[in-house]
């Protein structure tokens, strides 16, 4: 029987939505999903490691993969260039297997226009409020006051493209939200153009009612 494509689920919201814990709890819902690494040439933070938060390089060599096409999409976010490398989300999708993207608006419309736009799933989530963005920009207590102000300022530009994405979250309460972003997937696997095998598996019924 075909096998289904993995899901592009692209996560994006301003810093502080409440997208990485988001994605962690798919991930925890579903082993079978995985998070795809970006490249940046940012600094790592203190706790980030090379490879699994993000693959850090310099700006020689981000721009190497760019111009080989190593790139799926790439962007430029606070200074920083960040993407996503092409092979892996490519041959994961490619064996069934759900891949998260937390990128930013520009990387969104990008892999939107990809080759890959079938296979997309994309979700914005919002913060109930401004005050509460801010206080869980503070309350992870690894940026400077000029870096939160950055943050803040940028927010505004990243909500104001929510419209561009299928589906938009409010999280106001993690467990909710967790929740509803399984439904989604849930829903999603279920369409049809996403389960190649139906014909396959509506011709055996077709099968038994003539064996009838
Ligand atoms: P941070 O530096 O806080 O880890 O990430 C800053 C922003 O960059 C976040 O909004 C995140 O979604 C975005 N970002 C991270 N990786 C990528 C990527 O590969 N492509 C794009 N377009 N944005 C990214």
């Amino acid at each position: 029987m075909p096998k289904r494509r993995g899901l592009l689920v692209i996560l994006s919201s301003p810093s502080g939505a409440g997208k990485s814990t988001l994605a962690r709890r798919l991930m925890d819902w579903d082993a079978g999903m995985s998070f795809s690494v970006s490249a940046t040439t940012r600094a790592a933070r203190p706790g980030e490691v090379d490879g699994r938060e993000y693959f850090f390089r310099t700006p020689e060599e981000f721009a190497r993969m760019v111009a080989a096409g190593e790139m799926l999409e790439h962007a430029e976010v606070f200074g920083n260039r960040y993407g996503t490398p092409r092979g892996p989300v490519e041959a994961r999708l490619a064996d069934g297997q759900d891949v998260i993207l937390d990128i930013d608006w520009q990387g969104g419309q990008q892999v939107r226009r990809s080759v890959l736009a079938h296979d997309v799933v994309s979700v914005f989530i919002l913060p109930p409020s401004i005050a509460d963005l801010e206080s869980r920009l503070r309350g992870r207590a690894q940026d400077s006051d000029a870096v939160i102000a950055g943050r803040m300022a940028k927010s505004r530009d990243e909500i104001s493209h929510w419209g561009e994405y299928d589906y938009v979250l409010i999280n106001r309460e993690l467990d909710r939200a967790a929740e509803e972003l399984r439904t989604i997937l849930v829903a999603e696997r279920a369409r049809a153009d996403r389960q190649p095998w139906l014909s396959d598996f509506v011709r055996g019924l077709n099968e038994e009612f003539e064996a009838r």
